[in-house]
C-alpha cells in the first residue's frame, strides 16, 4: 500500500484529504507541523510526502529543504500562495509539484501518480512513448506518429528534459541548467524561441500546443 504523510495544520483539510485518499487505496500519516512531520518522515518512511506551505511552527520551503537535505522521496506542495516567485523557488528547491487550494482531490491524486511513477526511472535506454511522440534515448531518434522528426541537439535536449519529467513542471531554470549549464546565461526569453521550434516540429496547431504546455512566469510542462 502506498504510505502518505500529510503535513498540513489545518484539521478539516486533513480530514477530508484522509477520508478521499484512504478510498483510493492510499495509507494516509497525519502531521500538523513541520518539527513532527520531519520526525515522523524518518519513522514512516512515505512513499510520498503532502506538504502544507502555512504551518504554525516553520514555513513548509524549510520542510522541504530538509527532506531533500537527503531524501529524493516526491513532495507535492499544497499552497494558497499562487504569485510565480513562490512557485518557481519551491520547484527550484526540490518539490515535484504544486497544488493552490481550493483544489480537488482527483487532480491531487493524478498529480501524486506522476510524482510516484518518477520516482523509480526508467531504465536508461527505454524510449519514452508519450501518445504519438517516441523518444529514444539511446539513438537519440524522436518520431512523431511513426515519421521520423529532425530535431537539433538543443532541441532534443530541452525535449529530453521536458519528456523525462513528463507530466510535471519543470522551471525555466531548470531547463536551462539541464541543457547549457548552470552558468551558461541563457535566459528564459531565448528558451522560449527554441520551445517554439519544437512545438512547430511536434505540435499539430503549434499557436495552440497539446503537448509542450507553457506556465506562465514559471516553466514548461509535458503533458502526458
Ligand atoms: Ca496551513
Amino acid at each position: 500500500m502506498t504510505q502518505v504523510l500529510l503535513i498540513e495544520d489545518d484539521s478539516h483539510i486533513r480530514r477530508l484529504l484522509r477520508i478521499s485518499l484512504e478510498k483510493q487505496g492510499f495509507h494516509v500519516h497525519e502531521s500538523a507541523r513541520g518539527d513532527d512531520g520531519i520526525q515522523r518522515f524518518a519513522g514512516v518512511k512515505p512513499d510520498v510526502v503532502l506538504l502544507d506551505l502555512g504551518l504554525p511552527d516553520q514555513d513548509g520551503i524549510e520542510v522541504l529543504r530538509t527532506l531533500r537535505a537527503n531524501s529524493q522521496v516526491p513532495v507535492i506542495v499544497l499552497s494558497v500562495r499562487n504569485t510565480e516567485g513562490d512557485i518557481v523557488e519551491l520547484l527550484n528547491a526540490g518539490a515535484d509539484d504544486y497544488l493552490v487550494k481550493p483544489f480537488n482531490t482527483a487532480e491531487l491524486v493524478a498529480r501524486m501518480k506522476v510524482a510516484l511513477r518518477h520516482s523509480f526511472p526508467p531504465e536508461l535506454g527505454s524510449p519514452l512513448e508519450l501518445g504519438k511522440l517516441r523518444i529514444d534515448l539511446r539513438s537519440r531518434s524522436v518520431t512523431m506518429d511513426g515519421r521520423e522528426v529532425r530535431l537539433t541537439p538543443t532541441e532534443y535536449s530541452i525535449l529530453r528534459c521536458l519528456a523525462s519529467h513528463a507530466g510535471r513542471i519543470v522551471t525555466h531554470e531548470q531547463i536551462i541548467g539541464e541543457v547549457w549549464g548552470a552558468q551558461a546565461g541563457q535566459d528564459s526569453n531565448n528558451l522560449r524561441v527554441y520551445i517554439n521550434q519544437l512545438r512547430k516540429k511536434l505540435e499539430r496547431e503549434p499557436s495552440r500546443p497539446e503537448a509542450l504546455v507553457t506556465e506562465p512566469g514559471i516553466g514548461y510542462r509535458m503533458k502526458i
